[in-house]
Protein backbone atom coordinates (compact mmCIF):
# COMPACT_ATOMS: atom_id res chain seq x y z
CA UNK A 1 0.00 0.00 0.00
CA UNK A 2 1.22 4.09 -0.81
CA UNK A 3 0.18 7.05 0.72
CA UNK A 4 -0.77 9.30 -1.95
CA UNK A 5 0.49 13.13 -1.31
CA UNK A 6 -1.12 15.63 -2.87
CA UNK A 7 0.84 18.98 -3.28
CA UNK A 8 -0.68 22.10 -2.03
CA UNK A 9 0.88 25.21 -2.98
CA UNK A 10 2.81 27.60 -0.57
CA UNK A 11 1.98 30.49 0.96
CA UNK A 12 4.35 33.55 1.19
CA UNK A 13 2.84 36.38 3.42
CA UNK A 14 4.89 39.59 2.72
CA UNK A 15 4.90 42.18 4.96
CA UNK A 16 6.73 45.64 4.54
CA UNK A 17 7.50 47.38 8.13
CA UNK A 18 8.58 50.56 8.97
CA UNK A 19 8.90 51.58 12.61
CA UNK A 20 7.00 49.23 13.37
CA UNK A 21 7.64 47.91 16.94
CA UNK A 22 4.55 49.01 18.51
CA UNK A 23 2.20 46.55 16.16
CA UNK A 24 4.67 43.71 14.58
CA UNK A 25 3.87 41.52 17.55
CA UNK A 26 0.46 41.72 17.54
CA UNK A 27 0.41 41.20 13.99
CA UNK A 28 3.03 38.07 13.95
CA UNK A 29 1.05 36.53 16.35
CA UNK A 30 -2.62 36.86 13.95
CA UNK A 31 -1.01 36.51 10.89
CA UNK A 32 0.36 33.04 12.54
CA UNK A 33 -2.54 31.99 13.18
CA UNK A 34 -4.11 32.58 10.03
CA UNK A 35 -0.89 31.29 8.71
CA UNK A 36 -1.45 27.80 11.32
CA UNK A 37 -5.12 27.63 10.21
CA UNK A 38 -4.78 27.20 7.07
CA UNK A 39 -1.96 24.35 7.05
CA UNK A 40 -4.70 22.61 9.47
CA UNK A 41 -6.70 22.40 6.88
CA UNK A 42 -4.47 21.53 4.35
CA UNK A 43 -5.58 24.95 2.17
CA UNK A 44 -1.66 25.51 2.18
CA UNK A 45 1.34 23.55 2.25
CA UNK A 46 3.52 23.59 5.61
CA UNK A 47 6.29 25.24 3.80
CA UNK A 48 4.43 28.44 4.06
CA UNK A 49 6.29 31.70 5.56
CA UNK A 50 5.42 35.13 6.49
CA UNK A 51 8.30 37.45 5.48
CA UNK A 52 8.32 40.73 7.10
CA UNK A 53 10.70 43.12 5.34
CA UNK A 54 12.38 45.78 7.45
CA UNK A 55 12.11 48.90 5.36
CA UNK A 56 15.13 50.60 7.43
CA UNK A 57 13.47 50.87 10.68
CA UNK A 58 14.72 53.12 13.61
CA UNK A 59 13.12 51.43 15.97
CA UNK A 60 13.26 47.63 16.84
CA UNK A 61 11.64 46.27 14.29
CA UNK A 62 13.95 44.30 13.32
CA UNK A 63 14.95 42.64 16.85
CA UNK A 64 11.65 41.47 16.96
CA UNK A 65 11.62 39.58 13.71
CA UNK A 66 14.67 37.74 14.39
CA UNK A 67 13.23 36.86 17.54
CA UNK A 68 10.19 35.98 16.20
CA UNK A 69 12.23 33.91 12.89
CA UNK A 70 14.49 32.12 16.00
CA UNK A 71 11.40 30.46 17.53
CA UNK A 72 8.85 30.30 14.49
CA UNK A 73 9.49 27.96 11.65
CA UNK A 74 6.80 30.13 9.27
CA UNK A 75 8.39 33.76 10.59
CA UNK A 76 11.25 34.68 8.41
CA UNK A 77 12.73 38.45 7.97
CA UNK A 78 14.62 40.92 5.02
CA UNK A 79 16.71 43.75 6.35
CA UNK A 80 16.86 46.65 4.27
CA UNK A 81 20.25 48.38 4.77
CA UNK A 82 18.07 52.16 5.13
CA UNK A 83 14.38 53.13 4.21
CA UNK A 84 13.51 52.59 0.65
CA UNK A 85 10.07 52.46 1.08
CA UNK A 86 6.99 50.78 1.12
CA UNK A 87 6.53 49.61 -2.55
CA UNK A 88 9.98 48.62 -2.86
CA UNK A 89 9.87 46.71 0.25
CA UNK A 90 7.13 44.66 -1.36
CA UNK A 91 9.42 44.11 -4.81
CA UNK A 92 12.10 43.28 -2.40
CA UNK A 93 9.82 40.47 -0.52
CA UNK A 94 8.56 39.53 -3.39
CA UNK A 95 12.03 38.75 -5.56
CA UNK A 96 12.97 37.41 -2.02
CA UNK A 97 10.29 34.55 -1.84
CA UNK A 98 9.88 34.16 -5.41
CA UNK A 99 11.41 30.47 -5.50
CA UNK A 100 9.96 29.50 -2.05
CA UNK A 101 6.16 30.24 -2.81
CA UNK A 102 3.48 29.13 -5.70
CA UNK A 103 1.01 32.11 -3.99
CA UNK A 104 1.75 35.25 -2.40
CA UNK A 105 0.04 37.69 0.06
CA UNK A 106 1.16 41.36 0.38
CA UNK A 107 -0.44 42.76 3.68
CA UNK A 108 0.67 46.13 5.61
CA UNK A 109 2.27 45.40 8.86
CA UNK A 110 -0.68 47.55 11.07
CA UNK A 111 -3.28 44.99 10.37
CA UNK A 112 -5.91 47.83 8.83
CA UNK A 113 -6.85 44.84 6.32
CA UNK A 114 -8.42 42.38 7.55
CA UNK A 115 -6.65 39.09 8.04
CA UNK A 116 -9.89 36.60 7.39
CA UNK A 117 -9.59 38.17 4.17
CA UNK A 118 -6.80 36.15 3.52
CA UNK A 119 -8.25 32.61 2.74
CA UNK A 120 -10.76 33.91 1.18
CA UNK A 121 -8.27 35.50 -1.04
CA UNK A 122 -6.15 31.53 -1.42
CA UNK A 123 -9.60 29.88 -2.24
CA UNK A 124 -10.36 31.89 -5.03
CA UNK A 125 -6.65 31.18 -6.36
CA UNK A 126 -7.85 27.59 -5.90
CA UNK A 127 -10.54 28.80 -8.26
CA UNK A 128 -8.03 29.66 -10.84
CA UNK A 129 -7.69 33.49 -10.13
CA UNK A 130 -4.20 34.70 -10.51
CA UNK A 131 -4.41 37.83 -9.13
CA UNK A 132 -7.24 38.48 -6.08
CA UNK A 133 -7.29 42.01 -5.08
CA UNK A 134 -8.32 43.05 -1.85
CA UNK A 135 -10.65 45.76 -1.83
CA UNK A 136 -12.42 47.73 1.34
CA UNK A 137 -16.02 47.99 0.85
CA UNK A 138 -16.25 51.38 3.41
CA UNK A 139 -13.95 54.00 4.19
CA UNK A 140 -15.65 54.72 7.58
CA UNK A 141 -12.59 54.03 9.79
CA UNK A 142 -10.51 57.12 7.51
CA UNK A 143 -10.69 60.33 8.17
CA UNK A 144 -13.30 62.74 6.07
CA UNK A 145 -10.02 64.01 4.83
CA UNK A 146 -8.22 61.03 4.02
CA UNK A 147 -11.76 60.08 2.68
CA UNK A 148 -11.83 62.99 0.35
CA UNK A 149 -8.53 62.59 -0.80
CA UNK A 150 -8.53 59.12 -1.57
CA UNK A 151 -11.67 59.88 -4.13
CA UNK A 152 -10.48 62.04 -5.81
CA UNK A 153 -7.37 60.36 -6.44
CA UNK A 154 -9.06 57.41 -7.92
CA UNK A 155 -11.03 60.09 -10.00
CA UNK A 156 -7.82 61.77 -11.52
CA UNK A 157 -6.02 58.62 -12.21
CA UNK A 158 -9.27 57.17 -13.84
CA UNK A 159 -9.45 60.60 -16.19
CA UNK A 160 -5.46 60.26 -16.56
CA UNK A 161 -6.50 56.73 -17.72
CA UNK A 162 -4.36 54.59 -15.15
CA UNK A 163 -6.43 51.03 -14.74
CA UNK A 164 -6.94 50.85 -11.14
CA UNK A 165 -9.43 48.64 -8.54
CA UNK A 166 -10.92 51.11 -7.09
CA UNK A 167 -10.31 50.95 -2.95
CA UNK A 168 -7.64 48.18 -2.90
CA UNK A 169 -4.49 49.21 -1.60
CA UNK A 170 -1.21 46.95 -1.74
CA UNK A 171 -3.81 44.10 0.05
CA UNK A 172 -3.69 41.19 -2.45
CA UNK A 173 -2.84 37.17 -3.74
CA UNK A 174 -0.78 36.34 -6.85
CA UNK A 175 0.45 33.53 -8.22
CA UNK A 176 4.26 32.70 -8.85
CA UNK A 177 3.49 33.52 -12.75
CA UNK A 178 1.92 36.67 -11.64
CA UNK A 179 4.66 37.62 -9.47
CA UNK A 180 7.51 36.71 -12.33
CA UNK A 181 5.71 39.18 -14.64
CA UNK A 182 5.01 41.91 -11.83
CA UNK A 183 9.05 41.76 -11.34
CA UNK A 184 9.38 41.91 -14.81
CA UNK A 185 8.52 45.76 -14.94
CA UNK A 186 11.69 46.85 -13.72
CA UNK A 187 10.50 50.93 -13.77
CA UNK A 188 12.24 52.44 -10.49
CA UNK A 189 9.05 54.73 -10.46
CA UNK A 190 7.01 51.72 -8.56
CA UNK A 191 3.42 52.33 -8.42
CA UNK A 192 2.16 48.92 -8.33
CA UNK A 193 -1.27 49.35 -7.71
CA UNK A 194 -1.09 50.64 -11.21
CA UNK A 195 1.13 48.40 -12.42
CA UNK A 196 -0.50 44.90 -10.94
CA UNK A 197 -3.73 45.37 -12.92
CA UNK A 198 -1.66 45.60 -16.58
CA UNK A 199 0.25 42.08 -15.50
CA UNK A 200 -3.11 40.37 -16.95
CA UNK A 201 -4.04 36.68 -15.80
CA UNK A 202 -7.65 36.15 -14.55
CA UNK A 203 -8.03 38.40 -11.20
CA UNK A 204 -11.05 39.05 -9.11
CA UNK A 205 -11.41 40.69 -5.69
CA UNK A 206 -12.35 40.01 -2.21
CA UNK A 207 -13.96 42.38 -0.13
CA UNK A 208 -12.98 43.64 3.47
CA UNK A 209 -13.79 46.05 6.01
CA UNK A 210 -11.02 48.12 6.91
CA UNK A 211 -10.28 48.95 10.67
CA UNK A 212 -8.49 51.34 12.58
CA UNK A 213 -4.84 50.72 12.73
CA UNK A 214 -3.94 48.36 15.74
CA UNK A 215 -0.86 50.65 16.44
CA UNK A 216 1.80 53.13 16.95
CA UNK A 217 1.08 55.91 13.81
CA UNK A 218 0.43 56.26 10.09
CA UNK A 219 3.59 55.82 8.27
CA UNK A 220 2.02 57.81 5.77
CA UNK A 221 1.65 61.46 7.03
CA UNK A 222 -0.27 64.01 4.78
CA UNK A 223 3.27 64.55 3.41
CA UNK A 224 3.99 61.22 2.12
CA UNK A 225 0.92 60.71 1.15
CA UNK A 226 0.87 63.86 -1.58
CA UNK A 227 4.12 62.68 -2.96
CA UNK A 228 2.54 58.99 -3.66
CA UNK A 229 -0.22 60.52 -4.89
CA UNK A 230 1.73 62.59 -7.55
CA UNK A 231 4.18 59.87 -8.33
CA UNK A 232 1.42 57.79 -9.32
CA UNK A 233 0.38 60.58 -11.66
CA UNK A 234 4.14 61.55 -13.25
CA UNK A 235 5.76 58.41 -12.18
CA UNK A 236 8.17 60.71 -10.77
CA UNK A 237 9.18 64.33 -9.94
CA UNK A 238 11.79 66.55 -9.58
CA UNK A 239 11.64 69.30 -6.76
CA UNK A 240 12.96 72.39 -8.66
CA UNK A 241 10.70 71.20 -11.58
CA UNK A 242 7.59 71.43 -8.84
CA UNK A 243 8.76 74.79 -7.78
CA UNK A 244 8.44 76.39 -11.78
CA UNK A 245 4.67 74.99 -11.44
CA UNK A 246 4.11 76.75 -8.94
CA UNK A 247 5.29 79.85 -10.17
CA UNK A 248 3.54 79.45 -13.79
CA UNK A 249 0.71 78.77 -11.43
CA UNK A 250 0.60 82.08 -9.45
CA UNK A 251 1.83 83.82 -12.55
CA UNK A 252 -1.23 82.55 -14.20
CA UNK A 253 -3.16 83.82 -11.49
CA UNK A 254 -1.35 87.63 -11.80
CA UNK A 255 -2.69 87.53 -15.52
CA UNK A 256 -6.51 86.82 -13.99
CA UNK A 257 -5.49 90.17 -11.64
CA UNK A 258 -3.47 91.88 -14.15
CA UNK A 259 -6.86 91.35 -16.64
CA UNK A 260 -9.57 92.76 -14.39
CA UNK A 261 -7.50 95.65 -13.45
CA UNK A 262 -6.43 96.37 -17.62
CA UNK A 263 -10.10 96.12 -18.21
CA UNK A 264 -11.33 98.32 -15.24
CA UNK A 265 -8.17 101.36 -16.50
CA UNK A 266 -9.27 100.76 -20.12
CA UNK A 267 -13.03 101.59 -19.27
CA UNK A 268 -11.89 104.68 -17.21
CA UNK A 269 -10.22 105.64 -20.18
CA UNK A 270 -6.57 105.77 -18.37
CA UNK A 271 -4.57 103.65 -20.83
CA UNK A 272 -2.41 103.98 -23.79
CA UNK A 273 -3.25 102.03 -26.76
CA UNK A 274 -2.21 98.17 -26.74
CA UNK A 275 -1.61 98.54 -23.10
CA UNK A 276 -4.07 96.30 -21.82
CA UNK A 277 -3.58 93.51 -23.93
CA UNK A 278 0.46 93.52 -23.13
CA UNK A 279 -0.07 93.29 -19.58
CA UNK A 280 -2.57 90.21 -19.59
CA UNK A 281 -0.56 88.58 -22.09
CA UNK A 282 2.84 89.11 -20.53
CA UNK A 283 1.70 87.04 -17.36
CA UNK A 284 -0.54 84.74 -18.81
CA UNK A 285 1.75 83.62 -21.30
CA UNK A 286 4.67 83.84 -19.11
CA UNK A 287 2.52 81.38 -16.04
CA UNK A 288 1.90 78.68 -19.23
CA UNK A 289 5.20 78.69 -20.44
CA UNK A 290 6.15 77.44 -17.17
CA UNK A 291 3.85 75.09 -16.32
CA UNK A 292 4.86 73.55 -19.86
CA UNK A 293 8.65 73.60 -18.86
CA UNK A 294 7.88 72.31 -15.27
CA UNK A 295 5.80 69.57 -16.81
CA UNK A 296 8.25 68.60 -19.11
CA UNK A 297 11.03 68.38 -16.23
CA UNK A 298 8.68 65.98 -14.52
CA UNK A 299 8.99 63.67 -17.36
CA UNK A 300 12.37 64.54 -17.62
CA UNK A 301 13.19 63.38 -13.90
CA UNK A 302 11.48 60.80 -14.12
CA UNK A 303 13.86 59.62 -17.09
CA UNK A 304 17.01 60.43 -15.47
CA UNK A 305 16.05 58.55 -12.63
CA UNK A 306 15.49 55.69 -14.48
CA UNK A 307 18.53 56.34 -16.53
CA UNK A 308 20.41 55.58 -13.44
CA UNK A 309 19.30 52.51 -13.23
CA UNK A 310 20.02 52.47 -9.73
CA UNK A 311 19.29 49.87 -7.61
CA UNK A 312 15.73 49.89 -5.94
CA UNK A 313 17.19 48.47 -2.50
CA UNK A 314 20.15 47.26 -0.93
CA UNK A 315 19.34 44.17 1.68
CA UNK A 316 21.44 43.58 4.70
CA UNK A 317 20.27 40.72 6.73
CA UNK A 318 18.15 37.91 4.33
CA UNK A 319 16.80 35.14 6.91
CA UNK A 320 15.40 33.21 4.32
CA UNK A 321 18.67 32.19 2.68
CA UNK A 322 19.74 30.99 6.56
CA UNK A 323 16.66 29.34 6.98
CA UNK A 324 16.72 25.42 6.28
CA UNK A 325 14.03 24.50 3.95
CA UNK A 326 12.49 20.99 3.13
CA UNK A 327 14.87 20.45 0.38
CA UNK A 328 13.22 17.62 -0.79
CA UNK A 329 9.67 19.81 -1.20
CA UNK A 330 11.27 22.44 -2.62
CA UNK A 331 13.16 20.74 -5.32
CA UNK A 332 9.54 18.64 -5.83
CA UNK A 333 7.70 21.85 -6.26
CA UNK A 334 10.47 22.97 -8.50
CA UNK A 335 10.15 20.10 -10.89
CA UNK A 336 6.25 20.65 -11.12
CA UNK A 337 5.59 24.74 -11.64
CA UNK A 338 2.61 25.84 -9.73
CA UNK A 339 3.05 23.32 -7.29
CA UNK A 340 -0.15 21.70 -8.37
CA UNK A 341 -1.21 18.09 -8.49
N1 LIG B 1 5.93 51.32 5.22
C1 LIG B 1 7.20 50.97 4.74
N2 LIG B 1 8.08 51.96 4.43
C2 LIG B 1 7.76 53.29 4.52
C3 LIG B 1 6.45 53.63 4.96
C4 LIG B 1 5.57 52.62 5.30
O1 LIG B 1 7.52 49.79 4.64
O2 LIG B 1 8.61 54.12 4.22
C5 LIG B 1 4.98 50.24 5.56
C6 LIG B 1 4.33 50.36 6.93
O3 LIG B 1 5.13 49.79 7.94
C7 LIG B 1 3.04 49.62 6.74
C8 LIG B 1 2.69 49.90 5.27
O4 LIG B 1 3.91 50.31 4.66
O5 LIG B 1 3.19 48.22 6.89
C9 LIG B 1 1.63 50.98 5.12
O6 LIG B 1 1.95 52.10 5.89
P1 LIG B 1 0.88 52.84 6.82
O7 LIG B 1 0.01 51.83 7.47
O8 LIG B 1 1.62 53.75 7.73
O9 LIG B 1 0.06 53.68 5.74
P2 LIG B 1 -1.50 54.08 5.81
O10 LIG B 1 -2.25 52.82 6.11
O11 LIG B 1 -1.64 55.08 6.89
O12 LIG B 1 -1.79 54.62 4.43
MG1 LIG C 1 -1.94 51.57 7.62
Amino acid sequence: DYKVEILMKRLMIVVPAYNEEEALPKTLDVLDGVLSDLIETNKVDKASKIVIVNDGSADKTWSIIEDAAAKNDHISGINFSRNYGHQNALIAGLTATRDYGDIFVTIDADLQDDVNAIPKMVAENANGFDIVYGARNSRETDSAFKRGTAEMFYKIMGKLGVEMVPDSADYRLMSQRAVDHLLEFKEHNLFLRGIVPRVGFPSTVVYYARKEREAGESKYPLKKMINFAWDGITSFSVAPMRFILAVGIFSMVIAVGMMIYAIYRELTGHTVAGWSSLMVSLWFIGGFQLIGISILGEYIGKIFNEVKDRPRYVIQDNLLSNQDFDDKQAEKHLDDGMGEV
